[in-house]
């Protein structure tokens, strides 16, 4: 493993790519904040899908929006229309105060579709030459795991052994408002972020950042899109993250918990003079805004419209955050970084590593995941009990209590 540099067994047999390496945990049921396994015993799951299960596994609403839809309509193709179409753009747009919606499925595919609408924004409207359009993102990032996505990525894992890379992308400091206004120049057409950087650790940026890009982008003319594919619909205490600074992107990419856990469905939303860019034929997806994606996208805004999620992520964010500063004060970790219910801890490197601590939190039976060697991410479902976190948090001091 790259990052323990202990070997690495295969985890799902000789017939399964070996593209992750999973904790040694077989999952067969999940209900609410809750999994269970093939013995029957139950898991806190801490990393909620990476946020794609923000509502819990299963929530009712969703899952009786799915089950209705599969007894209806599932695939139209969008060679026809259908009775979701119209209604979900019309309320996701409404949600998240864009004027514009392209439905896709996956993260990687929203992240593509706003690369491609940035350029030929750029070259339709903007008036850079031809093929010039260049894009300007910042390292630390992650965004997906397609071919041109990785080709602007600083994970050398991510990127390695896959060129020819795409070109075009300008890679800045995250952070660095001064740097990336420096970074633009007459082909630059979008300036592509996270507005807090999820798989990075959940790196938050400081509170001048994203006002003083918006600033930037504004004086030069050039696209705001924000991936707020991890950060979006509530994990912050907000709709999309982005609120967080009063900031409106151009574009905002959306996937994960828009499919409730249940079907991939991502989106990207926006200025409709930008995303009019697309036209018949230009652009598309066979499945994507197919009925049974829209049903349960539909289910998803549904709850996020009460803003009690978004309520939720706020209160139990600051239990969260003063947790972790009291475990960072008795010098259990070595730092943390929150934003609404989500946090990146740093583990201290003579203590162990991210990957020591899942597995003890596993021991415990909660689920969680490191990323990037010392760090582990957590991202309880917004619609877990208040003594459901407690207890995860009290699993998490005793795992470190332990040396
Ligand atoms: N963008 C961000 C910010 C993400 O966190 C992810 C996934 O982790 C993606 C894009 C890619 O999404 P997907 O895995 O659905 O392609």
């Amino acid at each position: 493993d790259a990052h323990t540099g202990r070997p690495v067994t295969p985890s799902g047999g000789g017939h399964l790519a070996h593209n992750y390496h999973p904790l040694p945990v077989t999952l067969t049921g999940g209900e609410g904040a809750w999994m269970r396994d093939g013995d029957g015993r139950e898991y806190l799951d801490l990393l909620a899908g990476y946020s794609a299960l923000n509502f819990g596994h299963r929530h009712p609403t969703l899952v009786a929006a799915a089950h209705a839809q599969l007894d209806r309509l599932t695939l139209t193709s969008r060679a026809f229309d259908h009775d979701l179409l119209h209604p979900f753009a019309d309320r996701l747009t409404a949600l998240t105060g864009t004027q514009m919606m392209v439905p896709m499925n996956t993260g990687a595919e929203a992240v593509e579709t706003a690369i491609k609408v940035a350029r030929k924004w750029g070259h339709e409207v903007k008036g850079v030459p031809a093929d010039r359009a260049t894009i300007i993102v910042a390292d630390g990032n992650f965004h997906g795991r397609t071919t041109t996505i990785i080709s602007f990525s600083t994970d050398d894992d991510a990127r390695r052994g896959y060129g020819p890379y795409t070109p075009g992308f300008r890679i800045v400091p995250f952070g660095d408002a001064a740097a990336l206004a420096a970074a633009i120049d007459d082909t630059t057409v979008a300036v592509l972020l996270e507005p807090v950087q999820g798989e990075s650790g959940v790196v938050v940026p400081g509170d001048g950042y994203l006002p003083a890009v918006r600033a930037a982008c504004d004086a030069a003319g050039v696209l705001l899109v924000a991936d707020e594919i991890q950060s979006g619909l509530g994990r912050t205490g907000t709709t999309l993250a982005c609120e967080l600074w009063g900031v409106t992107p151009d574009l905002v990419t959306l996937g994960k918990a828009l499919g409730g856990g249940i079907v991939p469905v991502s989106a990207v939303v926006g200025r409709a003079d930008v995303l009019g860019v697309l036209t018949p034929g230009t652009h598309g997806s066979t499945f994507g805004g197919n009925p049974l994606a829209c049903a349960v996208g539909l289910a998803v805004v549904g709850l996020l419209e009460t803003g009690e999620h978004q309520a939720r992520a706020r209160e139990l964010g600051a239990r969260l955050r003063s947790r972790l500063a009291s475990l960072a004060d008795d010098g259990l970790i070595a730092g943390y970084r929150t934003a609404g219910l989500w946090a990146g801890v740093d583990v201290d490197p003579a203590w162990g590593t991210g990957r020591d601590l899942c597995e003890r939190l596993l021991e415990r039976r909660v689920l969680a995941k490191d990323t990037h060697g010392s760090t582990i991410r957590l991202a309880p479902p917004l619609t877990i009990a208040t003594d459901e976190l407690d207890w995860g948090l009290d699993q998490l001091t005793d795992a470190l209590r332990v040396r």
